[in-house]
């Protein structure tokens, strides 16, 4: 194993990440016409048998990677997508880095008769993990973006959506200079969400208000205990963006909607978990559009 496929296990990792297809097609194109890409004119083409830089192989991929750029921009897409990524993504980081490792492998076994074990499985194998448990956190926080942002009214998923892009793109330029710098630029993003992450989750606990009657902590918007059902008696207004806002509710059930409106339980103002139109809160059990009913929600849409 050389210097170089350890870059290309280590660096990839946050390639693949963030996409399934589109470091794969990078990937595979640079291995079939390496003299295309800018410093790499002297690294000798994969041979022909190579499984992955074949015509049809590359057509493929590149359509995936052009249906998963466009794809990755509707919402509803994403969501469909979300949980089989983490899945995908690490079994496409192992075909494609297999292949590169096959070649290092056919060349050791060649050198020394008996090549016991390579350790080169060992890293790919933390490979994949690593992939797979980035984009599970990849997963979380994007469905944390979409809880600040419902509708994607701001953007923010296209916009993180085309950065991604972006990242895959000049990440895999970057990658082929320097593995390394682009796996410590892409730790220093993670710990930067995380920490962001980290603040919204602390700064909503501060907020938190007691229950007068059970002692439990309910959030600031929250009309109802979600712990004893009794009625709060003060409820903070809620801002478009989800945060709290410090004038009271003088109006609860015009306030409920605003909650229902921002995909909150009308009572406990918790984050709803599905998207269908009748459920129950998972966190104190109130049923959507029971109390206001669907006609004052409809209606309050309307106006
Ligand atoms: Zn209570
Ligand atoms: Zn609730």
């Amino acid at each position: 194993m050389t210097l170089v496929q350890i870059i290309a296990i280590l660096g990839t990792i946050p390639l693949f990440s963030l996409r399934t297809f589109l470091p794969a097609f990078l990937t595979a194109l640079l291995l079939a016409y390496p003299q295309y890409f800018p410093g790499m004119g002297d690294v000798p083409p994969l041979g022909e048998d190579a499984f992955i830089t074949r015509n049809w192989v590359l057509i493929t991929l590149g359509i995936l990677s052009l249906l998963e750029i466009i794809g990755d921009k509707s919402t509803t897409i994403r969501n469909l997508m979300k949980n089989a990524e983490t899945y995908l993504k690490p079994l496409f980081f192992l075909i494609i880095n297999l292949n590169l490792l096959d070649e290092a492998s056919n060349e050791v076994l060649k050198d020394i008769q008996w090549a016991a074990f390579d350790p080169g499985y060992l890293l790919l194998a933390f490979g994949a993990l690593s992939v797979h448990w980035l984009s599970r956190l990849r997963r979380d926080f994007i469905s944390f973006l979409e809880d600040i942002d419902e509708d994607d009214n701001l953007f923010i998923g296209k916009i993180s959506s085309w950065v991604e892009d972006s990242l895959v793109v000049f990440g895999f330029v970057l990658l082929i200079w320097t593995g390394f710098l682009m796996l410590i630029l892409y730790f220093a993003g993670i710990l930067f969400f995380v920490i962001l992450r980290r603040r919204y989750e602390t700064k909503i606990e501060q907020q938190k208000l007691t229950c007068e009657s059970c002692g439990e902590k309910n959030l600031p918007y929250a009309v109802k205990c979600f712990n004893c059902k009794n009625s709060l008696s003060r409820v903070h207004s809620i801002g478009v963006f989800g945060q709290k806002k410090e004038e009271l509710v003088t109006n609860r059930e015009k306030h409920q909607i605003a909650l229902i409106s921002q995909r909150k339980c009308p009572d406990c103002g918790n984050t709803l978990k599905s998207h269908r139109l009748y459920q129950d809160c998972s966190v104190c059990g109130a049923s959507l559009f029971k109390s206001p009913g669907i006609n004052e929600f409809v209606r309050s849409q309307d106006r």
